[in-house]
């Protein structure tokens, strides 16, 4: 189910299962980490896809866009 591949436009950021979302941004209460923003949230890899975090539920957090841009790739805070 789960295979590789099948978000050709954003490879390997967000393969995110659907209930690993519903229960992040539960966890994290709808908002932003970092500012507590309710708006423009996405989700974000704590350790980058990259450098080998994973998609689990303990890698992830909400943040809003603006926020996410701010950590940028790469930088960790
Ligand atoms: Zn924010």
């Amino acid at each position: 189910m789960m295979s590789m591949g099948d978000y050709p436009r954003e490879p390997k950021r967000s393969h995110i299962p659907d209930d690993v979302k519903e229960y992040v941004m539960r966890r994290d209460e709808g908002q932003c980490q970092a500012c507590g923003s309710r708006s423009n949230l996405q989700f974000d890899h704590v350790i980058p896809v990259a450098m080998g975090g994973s998609s689990e539920p303990e890698n992830l957090q909400v943040l809003c866009a603006t926020c996410n841009l701010r950590k940028g790739p790469g930088l960790s805070t």
